[in-house]
């Protein structure tokens, strides 16, 4: 396995400026998806932090008056009203601490559902780039590994109004501690009372109460430092637990070629949870070292206040009331005030993985910008609202007039690829035509029809329907025009009828009847719940198995059942033999009525039905005609292909 770039932007500086515009971002985004979300950290956040200092000023109160006057009207008062605001408050705490975790709860699949929607809403081109990938699975890692990300965000803003909290009210409780003077004749103690000595002691404690958190983000920047390592790691651990084991398409190659033992072995050498890893050995050293100091420099904050406390109580300022309730605020004080550093610390550290999320969820959608409606062309007939309820036996929605497609000097790379894919490809495609497409694996086939049916869009040159850049129609609309089965086509394991209608509402009577067209009926006679039978068994054990073949079939009638006014197959058919094959492409040929029809084949027999064929060669056009005038152009690309591939085939059949 090769080293890796270095992915995060982490490693570039963060201003303060960006932490905080980002932050704020990623808070309004949390907003926008759930705002009880937010409005549960704050309230409880607030209630929760409020409840102990309400306890420490009414304790503070109840042990003075035992010390001292011990007048037990005023004990009762404070023993009943500790009592029931302590009883009061931490009911309303609990309440409230419960609504803020329901809301927690769900922050995975809030989270997840973001990112879902806007996978499945990008261009496919960007689904497709490698980069968009590694953005998806950093995000996802970022979030595995440490919480970092959008997630940070929430955790962070509960530390944040629970250290604001803590700190308004131990200030409160504490402040009467450097006002309360020593009393007169307390010798050397009379000096805690000079101005300057009390701002001496207040400066000591911010200075160390800001050490102490300053050391924690300190050691907390390794977990940014090492996040690529912990990724891979990551990743390699989330592969063997969730995909070698489990995954059936594996399982023959695990076995045999003892992948376990290969994927294992990765594991081991780019695990961050085990003792010889990076993070471990820095969890080790500076990590930890700078994690040990941050506890001492805070016990050192304790000591000076404990020490400052007792020699005023000393010196006679106030009584043991008071005591506890500086000593309790005190800690308090310096408990909120590190969380608090600690957390703009986590949220500067947080700032680099956020910036990976917005790039994520920035990405345009550059496809959807065309806004021409395609039945506002004039020259077509497509009735979007008639195709919706059409029926499927009263034949095609399409009147006479229909869709002319040109391909004008078209080119295209992947993205990221050197090579062209298509080259300089001219053509015109009439409607109810049947066009086959033929050429060897690699030719660039599938890229075609990915351009045609627009989930790329050309690099140069042009696609016109009826005369006008596709990329000026409606998006949706554009894509409703075609029904492709591709290779890889899947399935899903619902409904067949479901399956079939691509949707909850199914028009049974069409849906079987696209199932007989498509050669699935006897099978379909034979499920003893129809169309209501569910394929496969990831979410229904009495879900039935079904065939490549079979399989194949609902594929197709998939397709017939969208009722575009393009169908377009794109070797579904790869697993049959070639006879096989050619005998699927002339039956559709002949189920799909009046409709324009797209075949490809590598396999040049498949196709010889058809009268228009083009044959591509490494991204080019390099011929088109019929079966019969391609074959016998003796130096032409089909001639050669034919021949070569004529072998596999039996003369009887052909
Ligand atoms: P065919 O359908 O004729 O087998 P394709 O259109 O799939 O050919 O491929 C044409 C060329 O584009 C090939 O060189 C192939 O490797 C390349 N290619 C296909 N898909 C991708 C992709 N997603 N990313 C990069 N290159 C691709």
């Amino acid at each position: 396995m090769r080293k890796r770039k270095k992915g995060n932007a982490g490693k570039s500086s963060v201003s303060f400026k960006e932490t905080v515009q980002l932050s704020l971002r990623g808070f309004r985004v949390w907003w926008g998806e759930n705002p009880e979300l937010l409005l549960s950290v704050l309230i409880c956040g607030v209630v929760c932090a409020l409840t102990p200092y309400v306890d420490i000023w009414l304790l503070a109160r109840l042990v003075d008056e035992i010390a001292g006057e011990r007048d037990s009207h005023l004990l009762t008062v404070y023993v009943l009203a500790l009592m029931s605001t302590s009883g009061v408050l931490s009911l309303l705490c609990a309440g409230l601490t419960r609504w803020k975790n329901v809301q927690l709860a769900c922050l995975w699949h809030t989270q997840n559902n973001m990112f879902m929607k806007k996978l499945l809403s990008m261009d496919f081109a960007d689904m497709d780039d490698g980069h968009v990938q590694e953005l998806r699975s950093r995000i996802w890692q970022n979030t595995d590994s440490g919480g970092w990300g959008l997630y940070k965000l929430i955790y962070s803003f509960e530390a944040i109004i629970s250290s604001v909290m803590s700190m308004i009210s131990a200030i409160l409780l504490t402040a009467s501690l450097f006002i309360l003077p020593v009393t007169a004749g307390n010798g050397r103690l009379m000096i805690l009372n000079h101005p300057v000595f009390i701002l001496l002691i207040i400066a000591l404690m911010f200075a160390v109460t800001f050490v102490a958190p300053l050391l924690s983000v300190k050691a907390g920047s390794y977990w940014v430092k090492y996040a690529d390592e912990n990724q891979l790691g990551n990743r390699l651990f989330g592969f063997w637990l969730g995909s070698l084991g489990n995954d059936r398409a594996k399982a023959l190659d695990v076995r045999i070629y003892r992948q376990d033992v290969l994927s294992r072995s990765n594991l081991k050498k780019y695990n961050p949870f085990i003792p010889t890893s990076k993070l471990a050995k820095a969890a080790r050293g500076p990590m930890g070292g700078y994690q040990a100091l941050s506890g001492a420099v805070s016990q050192i904050f304790v000591g000076v206040a404990y020490i400052f406390v007792a020699l005023k109580a000393l010196g006679g300022a106030f009584g043991v009331g008071r005591v506890v309730q500086y000593v309790s605020a005190i800690i308090a004080l310096s408990g909120g005030l590190s969380m608090l550093i600690e957390t703009l610390g986590d949220l500067r550290n947080n700032t680099s993985f956020l910036r990976t999320v917005f790039e994520f969820l920035d990405m345009p959608n550059k496809m959807e910008q065309g806004d021409m409606s395609v039945s506002q062309n004039g020259d077509m007939e497509y009735d979007f609202e008639r195709r919706a309820h059409s029926n499927y036996e009263s034949g095609s929605t399409l009147a006479g007039k229909g869709y002319n497609i040109e391909f004008r000097n078209v080119s295209f790379k992947y993205p990221g690829q050197e090579d062209y894919a298509l080259r300089n490809v001219s053509m015109t495609f009439h409607a109810g035509q049947r066009l086959a497409v033929v050429g060897t694996n690699g030719s660039g086939k599938t890229t075609f029809i990915k351009l045609l049916c627009r989930l790329y869009d050309p690099a140069e040159g042009e696609i016109l329907l009826n005369g006008i850049d596709i990329r000026k129609y409606n998006y949706h609309e554009y894509m409703q025009l075609f029904s492709v089965v591709f290779q890889d086509f899947k399935l899903l394991s619902f409904e067949l009828g479901q399956n079939v209608a691509g949707s909850m509402n199914v028009d049974s009577d069409k849906a079987v009847q696209c199932l007989r067209k498509a050669g699935f009926g006897i099978r379909l006679d034979k499920l003893t719940h129809g169309l209501s039978t569910v394929i496969y068994k990831e979410f229904d054990g009495e879900g039935v198995d079904i065939s490549g073949g079979e399989a194949q079939k609902i594929a197709l009638a998939r397709a017939l059942y969208k009722d575009a006014p393009f169908i377009i197959l794109d070797e579904p058919t790869a697993a049959l033999d070639p006879i096989a094959e050619f005998e699927v492409y002339s039956s559709m040929n002949q189920m799909i009525g009046e409709k324009s029809a797209v075949f490809i084949s590598h396999r040049l027999s498949s196709c010889r039905f058809c009268h228009d064929i083009v044959v591509f060669h490494e991204g080019r056009v390099v011929q088109r005609g019929s079966h019969d005038a391609l074959v016998s152009d003796e130096s032409g690309m089909y001639y050669r292909l034919w021949n070569a591939q004529a072998q596999y085939y039996e003369v009887k059949d052909l």
